[in-house]
């Protein structure tokens, strides 16, 4: 059955603060013919559409949704418009690719500023405010591993400006969190309500002339062509743009693990609470465990945090949570143990979604023409500010525009198959579960191995 507008609101705090009507658009009832027809309504879906419109106004695209756009990740993350990708240190350290890899660093930095920029322009009042993100040292190998990663970026030429290390008083003057042995400020991110951004976007690109067919799943993709419950789209090109969901269309199972993050949002907090926590500049925060936790002081004066949850046997997916969902008190008591004042008051939200992870671990945008397939996505967990410059590159791509961004590198081959079940189970699972005993360890003083790179791309959010 499908889903009310009322029930929309359910999913998620962002969801539930949204204004305006969740009324779903009308789904698609006939076969149409579009230029490019787009699978997913998420930030992917919406960006590729709004710079395909923005650089060609004359170019037919659709948009078909399962459900109703900013449904997915995009609607219930945590607002972390960050300038980084998932994967993205191993092509760094590659000295080979050492200058695209800078390219591309420097372009995800760029993207923070270019989802503000739109969101000016085009009216989206999703509270977009660029306080970086302060990465805390909560433990002495957390120290060791903010220092060493300060030492990268410097390494590979990024400045201060960029990022850098805090002592523990300038810390505190942004972050003042229980546990603070200095920390990591990344210039580039901004806090966002990313609900309001993801609607907002849908808004925009409808204004820009595509169509958005809500609640209707793409039940497979046949050769240059959509096949929905109500009808076919077909298209020159077709662009999956489903992240985590991708497991929903036929033949797709095995293309994307969805992990799932957790997350809650406390009461609006007073202002002698903030004194005592900080965030004065909506600063986003979090410490680098394995795990990743992640943080922002909402518009509304909240906070709201989250961390890795579940993986679902079958990489099965859920979209709603009961409030008593085990990790919700895990979320919680690692939230108290940056701000304990937070005890004393309520926490009135708990949701979580799914994101979507390569057996790479690497995200990818790409486009085969001959086949008139294109996609973008697996970020990983990181995926607020990467899904705009995919977007952006994907359009370049499907217009042969000769751009920067076709260049960049992570345009490229679909992605590799995960293993049948029970191995992704097992192999997921068992990670997972390594990760969170490690994290303990070193929160209690602990040395434990530090893996830096792909293996533990898993833990993020
Ligand atoms: C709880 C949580 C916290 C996160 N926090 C952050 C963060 O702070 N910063 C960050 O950078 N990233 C974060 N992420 C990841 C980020 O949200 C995602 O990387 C990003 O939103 C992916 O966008 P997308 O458009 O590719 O996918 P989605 O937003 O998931 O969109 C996919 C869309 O496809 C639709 N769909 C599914 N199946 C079908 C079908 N068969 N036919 C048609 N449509 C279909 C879905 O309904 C959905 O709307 C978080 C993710 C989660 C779940």
């Amino acid at each position: 059955m499908a889903m009310t507008a009322d029930e929309y609101r359910t999913l998620s705090f962002w969801h539930a603060t949204l204004p305006g009507s969740l009324e779903p658009r009308p789904p698609l009832r006939r076969d149409e013919q579009v230029d490019v027809a787009i699978v997913g309504a998420g930030y992917t879906g919406l960006w590729t559409a709004y710079y395909l419109k923005s650089l060609s106004p004359g170019i037919r695209v659709a948009i078909v949704e399962a459900e109703i756009a900013g449904f997915g990740a995009s609607g219930r993350n945590g607002g972390w418009c960050l300038g980084t990708l998932a994967g993205s240190e191993r092509i760094l350290s590659d000295p080979a690719r050492r200058d695209p890899a800078r390219r591309l660093q420097r372009a995800l930095f760029d993207t923070v500023d270019e989802v503000g920029r739109v969101c000016a322009q085009e009216r989206i009042e999703c509270h977009w405010t660029k306080g970086g993100y302060v990465c805390v040292a909560t433990a002495e190998a957390h120290r060791e591993q903010i220092l060493h990663d300060v030492e990268t970026w410097r390494a590979l030429g990024f400045g201060e400006d960029d990022a850098r290390w805090l002592t523990p008083e300038e810390c505190s003057a942004r972050v003042r969190c229980e546990r603070n042995l200095g920390g990591l400020l990344l210039a580039h991110c901004a806090a966002i309500h990313p609900a309001r951004l993801a609607r907002g976007l849908a808004d925009a690109v409808e204004r820009l002339g595509v169509a958005i067919y809500e609640q209707t799943p793409a039940l497979a993709l046949e050769p240059r062509c959509v096949r929905t419950p109500g009808g076919r789209l077909r298209a020159d090109t077709v662009v999956c743009a489903t992240e985590a969901y991708s497991r929903t269309i036929a033949g797709q199972v095995r293309r994307l693990v969805p992990m799932h993050s957790m997350m809650i949002a406390t009461e609006p907090l007073p202002e002698a609470a903030w004194k005592e926590i900080g965030l004065a500049s909506r600063e986003t925060f979090g410490d680098p465990r394995r795990i990743v936790v992640y943080g922002q002081r909402t518009a509304d004066d909240r906070i709201a945090f989250g961390t890795r949850g579940p993986y679902f046997y079958g990489s099965g997916i859920r979209d709603r949570f009961d409030p008593g969902f085990a990790f919700f008190a895990r979320v919680r008591r690692t939230l108290e143990s940056f701000f304990p004042i937070v005890r004393d008051f309520e926490v009135t939200h708990r949701w979580g979604g799914p994101l979507g992870v390569p057996r790479d671990w690497r995200p990818s945008v790409g486009l085969d023409r001959s086949r008139g397939v294109g996609w973008a996505g697996g970020y990983v967990g990181e995926g607020v500010a990467a899904s705009n410059l995919a977007g952006r590159t994907l359009a370049d791509l499907i217009l042969a525009r000769e751009s920067e961004l076709v260049r960049l590198p992570f345009v490229g081959p679909p992605f590799p198959s995960w293993e049948p079940e029970p191995l992704r189970w097992i192999g997921v699972g068992g990670l997972l579960r390594i990760g969170l005993a490690l994290d303990a360890a070193e929160l209690a003083g602990r040395r434990t191995p530090r893996l830096r790179g792909a293996l533990w791309r898993i833990f993020v959010h």
